[in-house]
């Protein structure tokens, strides 16, 4: 089922318009065809019943049941000097259902505060396109970039995939009930020493991944998948 997001709605009935539209049109819908719609945080399946030049109109036929996972996982993911791979990263997380994603700035990440924040138009469009594709309704928020040393560890598992502490394995952890969970990773060239001591001293517990040294990117994704997975 293709699924669009309407922004506008008037009784049973959504309006798609604009960038949407344009989706819709290239994909050929047409009246009477089935559609997803996601509107404030709810799916719905929807018919077509109008197809204008301005806009097109569905009628709901019923909300669609989406299971989000229990925790909540908030991303403080070290910007690669690959930006791309970030909008890779964004893309994944919201596939997933991480909650939050923070950019943060280390010694060997990403640095330029200035490109950073004009990025955020970027990655928000990467997740609704994810969010679409992968029938998810909650928005992924996505925060300002935050240096290394502002990260607090507040959630209720703080974890940091660690490049240098041998900490105990993922798999080993007692993470089945927790229900919010942070994970801070670092960027292509790892933490420094000084980084990791920093976390590890302020509370942030040192988690290893099985089997090798992993790119930043798996690294985020593979956590975040075998936690929404227990
Ligand atoms: N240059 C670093 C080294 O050789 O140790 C590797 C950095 S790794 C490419 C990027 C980040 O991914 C690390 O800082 C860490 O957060 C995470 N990471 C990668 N492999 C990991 C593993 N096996 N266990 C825990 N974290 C890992």
């Amino acid at each position: 089922m293709h699924i669009f997001i309407s922004e506008k709605r008037k009784g049973n009935t959504f309006y798609i318009t604009d960038e949407e539209l344009r989706h819709l049109k290239v994909r050929r819908i047409s009246k009477g065809e089935t559609i997803g719609v996601i509107w404030e945080g709810k799916l719905y399946s929807c018919v077509l019943v109008d197809n204008r030049k301005s806009e097109a109109l569905c009628e709901i036929i019923e909300e669609v049941h989406v299971e989000a996972p229990e925790v909540h996982i908030t991303l403080y993911q070290s910007v690669p000097l690959e930006l791309k791979t970030f909008e890779l990263i964004v893309q994944k997380s919201t596939e997933l259902g991480v909650r939050k994603v923070i950019p943060v700035i280390t010694g060997r990440s990403f640095r330029n505060k200035e490109v950073l924040y004009k990025k955020k138009e970027r990655w928000k469009k990467v997740s609704l396109e994810a969010m679409k594709q992968s029938g998810r309704p909650y928005k992924l928020e996505i925060e300002d970039v935050v240096d290394i040393n502002e990260i607090e560890p507040v959630h209720q598992v703080n974890i940091l995939l660690d490049n240098f502490h041998r900490g105990a394995y993922i798999s080993e952890l007692e993470l089945k009930t927790v229900k919010d969970i942070g994970i801070v990773v670092g960027p292509e060239g790892g933490f420094s020493r000084q980084e990791g001591s920093l976390l590890r001293d302020k509370g942030f517990l040192s988690v290893r991944l099985k089997p090798h040294v992993l790119r930043a990117e798996t690294a985020a994704i593979v956590s975040v998948g075998i936690i929404v997975n227990l």
